[in-house]
């Protein structure tokens, strides 16, 4: 997937409210059926979806999400609650990306440097791609 798509699904996806066309129905935060609140569960249908969510386990759009992206290698992209997880591209530490390639400024300008101090036939070649 390329940079510029990953923004747009993470601004559709994420950042998207949930539709309100029906204002009564809700879907569960957990199993992602649609049901009528009440009570105290709100963003649950059941006990037991609420305890899944509790327990650590990942919502029924991080689960979506988790399955429908996946890099050009089929590796699947791990879905974060602020964008993707990916290794930074200078130091190859893990972080959250909302679509940069490098975890931070100072790594995003040591590989600039680094791609210009290479002969040009080989730059690109490590370039960040989705
Ligand atoms: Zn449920
Ligand atoms: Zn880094």
């Amino acid at each position: 997937m390329k940079q510029s798509a990953i923004a747009a699904v993470i601004e559709r996806d994420l950042l998207a409210e949930p539709s309100t066309s029906n204002s009564r129905a809700t879907t569960c935060f957990s199993c992602g059926r649609g049901f009528i609140p009440k009570g105290e569960l709100r963003r649950f249908c059941c006990e037991r979806c609420r305890d899944w969510f509790d327990a650590g386990n990942p919502s029924h759009e991080e689960q979506r999400l988790q399955t429908i992206y996946r890099w050009s290698d089929g590796r699947p992209m791990r879905q974060r609650p602020n964008g993707f997880c990916i290794n930074c591209a200078n130091c190859q530490k893990e972080f959250d990306s909302k679509g940069l390639r490098c975890c931070s400024v100072v790594c995003e300008r040591a590989y600039c440097e680094r791609q210009e101090n290479l002969p040009a036939h080989s730059r690109n070649r490590h370039l960040f791609a989705f």
